[in-house]
């Protein structure tokens, strides 16, 4: 296939994505979400719900309502008696225009809210990473089922329609047999509270290198059999005391696929995944951004280069919808709980082979 034909593929794709989301619309009802953690990602996840035609804000929960709850129920139409905080949250259980909560919090308050809005009744959106421990997670699920509602662990790489093209391209045979996955995602200035392990769990593998684990796990369709890592911090200020600064971790999947990724709170550059076949391959770089993100390789085709045309927040609301369809068709979500729970797995094994176990 030629580039054009393949760009042409692409844009097609793209559109066959969000024509199914227009499908699934009932202009009537759409699923109001209740935002829970007002930060940087419900600010994001929020704005996505505005440009849905299936999602909309309808609940506010935050320790400060009187400002930036007013803030964002006056952007938003949500009423004041929509607003809650951490302490009348479980409230949310007599508010019928909430039907989900999502959740935006910090990684160690993940379980107890989503726990608390499935004995509200409440279906949950909950931020990557699911937890901070594999324990977690399984009470999370098990709440869930208890009360039976719906859990989708917010990944966005399962909703980009680069990533769907990346999944036909290797299952095409169009790479060959795949031998390797590179991936990395580097960055250099955590925010606040992920330099507290109590809150983030641990260093940068919690926020960032759940990336790469979590697609190549999703593109591999295999759990990894064993692991190799090495923890790593540069930084003599104090704040990397409780966590590492980088980590470098190998997998080896039963198959014969080898990974080789890493995360970092201190390095500079792109974050990229590349796919090594036998007869091709393919990279994404960057990968793990809101937008930009730009497929190249070499393919038995030939070459390819498919920039996407998403703009932030798409991958958001391309998200909320499909847990909104989920909702209202009683489907299981792409990304469920137990999604969340084998990335948790894999992250205390990876932290063991480094030989600075979680617990
Ligand atoms: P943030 O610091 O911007 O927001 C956290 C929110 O939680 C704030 O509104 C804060 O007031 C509130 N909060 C309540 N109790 C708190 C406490 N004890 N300490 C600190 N904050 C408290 O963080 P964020 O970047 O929005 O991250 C929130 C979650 O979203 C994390 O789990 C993170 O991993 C995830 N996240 C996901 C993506 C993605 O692309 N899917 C991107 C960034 C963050």
């Amino acid at each position: 296939m030629s580039t054009s034909l393949n760009r042409r593929r692409f844009t097609q794709l793209s559109a066959m994505a969000l024509a199914a989301t227009k499908l699934s619309a009932q202009p009537e009802k759409r699923i109001g979400y209740a935002a829970v953690g007002l930060g940087i990602i419900s600010d994001i996840f929020m704005t996505a719900c505005s440009q849905s035609q299936n999602s909309k804000v309808t609940g506010l929960v935050t320790g400060h309502p009187a400002d930036k709850g007013a803030r964002y129920a006056a952007q938003y139409n949500v009423p004041a008696k929509s607003i809650y905080t951490y302490e009348t949250f479980n409230h949310i259980r007599d508010n019928p225009d909430i039907d989900a909560v999502y959740i935006g919090l910090p990684n160690s308050m993940h379980c107890e809210y989503t726990v608390r809005a499935a004995e509200a009744g409440k279906h949950v959106l909950c931020e990557k990473p699911m937890a901070i421990s594999s324990a977690e997670c399984r009470r999370m699920i098990d709440a869930c089922r208890k009360a039976n509602v719906k859990l989708m662990i917010a990944y966005r790489i399962q909703q980009d329609p680069t990533f769907a093209r990346v999944a036909e391209l290797i299952h095409s045979g169009a790479i060959g047999q795949v031998q390797a996955f590179d991936g990395a995602f580097p960055t250099n200035m955590p925010p606040g509270w992920r330099y507290n392990r109590k809150l983030a769990g641990g260093g940068s593998m919690f926020d960032l290198g759940v990336y790469p684990l979590n697609t190549i796990r999703f593109l591999t369709g295999e759990e990894p059999a064993s692991y190799a890592a090495k923890v790593a911090t540069r930084d003599t200020s104090g704040r990397f005391a409780e966590m590492e600064q980088s980590i470098a971790w190998t997998m080896n999947f039963p198959s014969g696929i080898l990974a080789s990724c890493s995360s970092s709170y201190g390095q500079s550059g792109e974050n990229f995944l590349t796919v090594r076949g036998d007869k091709g391959f393919l990279q994404v770089h960057p990968a793990f951004n809101y937008d930009g993100i730009r497929l190249t390789g070499r393919t038995l085709q030939g070459p390819i280069d498919e920039p996407s045309n998403g703009k932030k927040p798409f991958q958001f609301t391309l998200e909320a919808d499909h847990f909104a369809g989920c909702i209202r068709n009683n489907t299981q979500p792409k990304t469920p709980g137990e999604e969340g729970l084998k990335d948790l797995l894999a992250i205390e094994a990876i932290y063991k082979a480094a030989g600075a176990p979680l617990a």
